[in-house]
Formats: C-alpha cells, sequence, structure tokens
C-alpha cells in the first residue's frame, strides 16, 4: 500500500476536513468584527465529494478524519457524512471540533452514526466573559454539550482553550479544577498569529510556560501523563490525583511540526499541507478521478515544508513564504 510520507520523512495519517466556513458564534480572536465574506453554497465540496475524497485517502494510508468548520455542526444534517466516513475502509477514528452550541441536540445521532470522539472549544468559564468571547454565545448550552457528550459515551472528551493575555489568563486555576472530579481533558492552546499576524496577536500571545508557572503559584501539583508526548503535539500533564487531564499545545514557542502527521481539506476542496502557509491545491478537478487525485495528495506532500514559522512573527523576523490569509474559522484549525 502507498503511504502518505513527505520529504522529511513524517508519515501523514490524518485528515482535517472543514466542512464548512460559516459558524454560530463570533469569536474575537478567530473572526474579525465585521464578519467574512463566506464561501457561497454552491463552491462547497458536497458530502459526496468529501466521501470521494476520503475514499482515496484511505487508500493511501489516512486512518484518522476530524470535521471541523467554521462549526461543523451549522452543515446540515452533518451525520450524513459521519456515517458516509464510517463505512470507508481504512477509515479508524472521526472526531469533530466543534464550540457545543449544538451538541445536546446532535450528540446521539453522531455517535449512533460513527463518530468517536469530539473536541470542544470553551476559552471561558465565566457565562458574560464567554458572551464577549464569541460575541453571544450562551457557555449554558456548552456546559449541556459537554454533559451530552459524557453520556451518549465519547470517549475522551476534550476541552480546547485558546489562553490569552489579559482575556482569560485569569482562569487557569478554573480550568485546571475542571479535571480533577471530571475525565476532562483541557488542552491549552498557544494564540496563533493565523490571518492576523498584528499588534492585538502580539498583545494577546502568551507561552504556555505561563501556565505551568501559574499552577504551581496556585498550589497545583502537575505530573507527567501519557508519556508527556504522544502522538498529537499535546504534552500531556494532569493534576496529582485527578480524573482528567491537561495538554499544552505550543503552535508558537516549540514542539508542533516534528511529528506532523496531517493534512487539512477546506470546505472549498483545496488541500493544505500546512496550517501555517497558503500553498493550496485543489482537488475539485480530480474528483472523479482516482489516480489524478491521489497525484494532489503527492503534490501536497512534496511542498510540505519542514516548519511553520509563527514564532519570527513575533519577533518581526522575515519569513521564508507567504503565509496564508485564510482566518482560523476557513481553515478549521
Ligand atoms: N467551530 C469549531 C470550534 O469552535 O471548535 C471548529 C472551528 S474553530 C476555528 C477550531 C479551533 O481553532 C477552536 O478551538 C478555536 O479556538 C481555534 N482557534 C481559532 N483561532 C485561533 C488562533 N488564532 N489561535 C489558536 N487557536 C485558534
Amino acid at each position: 500500500m502507498s503511504q502518505l510520507i513527505d520529504r522529511f520523512g513524517r508519515i501523514h495519517d490524518y485528515l482535517r476536513i472543514s466542512v464548512t466556513d460559516r459558524c454560530n458564534l463570533r469569536c474575537v480572536y478567530c473572526m474579525p468584527p465585521e464578519g467574512v465574506q463566506f464561501i457561497p453554497h454552491s463552491e462547497l465540496l458536497t458530502y459526496e465529494d468529501i466521501e470521494k475524497v476520503v475514499k482515496v485517502a484511505a487508500k493511501l494510508g489516512i486512518r484518522k478524519i476530524r470535521l471541523t468548520g467554521g462549526e461543523p455542526l451549522v452543515r446540515k444534517d452533518i451525520e450524513i457524512l459521519v456515517e458516509k466516513l464510517s463505512k470507508i475502509e481504512g477509515i479508524e477514528d472521526i472526531a469533530l471540533t466543534t464550540n457545543a452550541i449544538f451538541l445536546s441536540q446532535k450528540a446521539q445521532a453522531l455517535k449512533n452514526a460513527g463518530l468517536t470522539r469530539v473536541n470542544i472549544s470553551l476559552d471561558s468559564l465565566r457565562p458574560e466573559r464567554f458572551k464577549e468571547i464569541t460575541r453571544g454565545g450562551q457557555l449554558e448550552r456548552v456546559l449541556e454539550g459537554i454533559d451530552a457528550a459524557f453520556r451518549v459515551g465519547f470517549q475522551p472528551i476534550k476541552i480546547n482553550t485558546v489562553l490569552m493575555r489579559g482575556f482569560n489568563d485569569d482562569e487557569i486555576g478554573d480550568f485546571l479544577r475542571l479535571t480533577i472530579d471530571q475525565p476532562l481533558q483541557v488542552r491549552f492552546i498557544e494564540y496563533m498569529p493565523i490571518g492576523h499576524a498584528d499588534e492585538t496577536w502580539k498583545n494577546g500571545y502568551l507561552s504556555l510556560n505561563f501556565v505551568k508557572e501559574k499552577a504551581k503559584e496556585l498550589g497545583f501539583e502537575l505530573e507527567e501523563s501519557e508519556g508527556v508526548f504522544g502522538n498529537g503535539p499535546s504534552e500531556n500533564f494532569r493534576v496529582k490525583g485527578s480524573k482528567g487531564s491537561i495538554g499544552f499545545i505550543h503552535p508558537v514557542s516549540d514542539h508542533f511540526c516534528t511529528n506532523c502527521n496531517r493534512l487539512r481539506l477546506t470546505s472549498d476542496g483545496n488541500i493544505k499541507p500546512c496550517l501555517y502557509w497558503e500553498d493550496e491545491l485543489n482537488v475539485k478537478p480530480y474528483l472523479d478521478d482516482e489516480e489524478e487525485l491521489k497525484q494532489v495528495f503527492f503534490r501536497a506532500l512534496n511542498i510540505k515544508p519542514e516548519n511553520h514559522e509563527m514564532a519570527k512573527v513575533l519577533h518581526n523576523e522575515k519569513q521564508t513564504k507567504m503565509p496564508t490569509i485564510r482566518r482560523m474559522s476557513q481553515i478549521g484549525g
């Protein structure tokens, strides 16, 4: 069987698929206040198109799929896509990244369709602040979504928290406490300069070493878990004696690209070899030609760089290529 191995020997078995660029929230760091121009519906890949791409990807060794957005749960009948993908030979794991606003309504249908696990984005545990960050979201709906995820048996349930200076850096203790009695995996993620590498980003960016220092200051004892670095980019710990765990994902400051095993597919049909750079290859002309579609994957791997250069933005250093102009809501994270 062919494998997706890039020029740096990294085996790619993970495809993240953005199913829409539309979202029911407007997180201040993810979308500009004026909103973004949405991709017309007619340009989105249909579920049948996505199925074709994944069938070929599975033949090339893709085993894990993550559905993301925009917000994947705003795409109509998303469980139909999950069911289609879960039947593809070779696909072993289908995960979802969601803001969980619609999760309590959709969890059972998604579980029945073959979804294995969920990552829920949650940047504040304070209702008023949550509303501010998301420009109108209700925290209660997310908490109901988390309950529903437990109820239907998704495992693991991960909480993604983007850490930002002066924004939610005073809630570190509350997020750590979430993991004590519930088997939740809270992952702190560094704020990335994607789509807006400007002063707002620089002012908001905080290295995750801050969380470690804060945890110590607040009296939490963190111990290493899951071999610290498992398969993914997360550095794993747990609060001593807790049921859950804590992850640190440092896309800007540290350890992110070395073991990168992922490719991305945008909702308008572009394979992005790297989250950060502008390079994209469109699959739409090749949807009915398996051999050509395979070649698009190989070409994408051939242009995949060894590293992104997000840290250079912090130090105003010149970059070697053009970063993407897509916002995270148009890539999916
Ligand atoms: N709507 C879904 C959600 O909220 O999880 C999926 C799409 S959202 C773009 C995926 C993830 O990207 C979220 O966890 C969000 O917090 C994260 N994200 C967006 N902009 C980011 C940035 N500049 N830096 C780091 N993470 C970011």
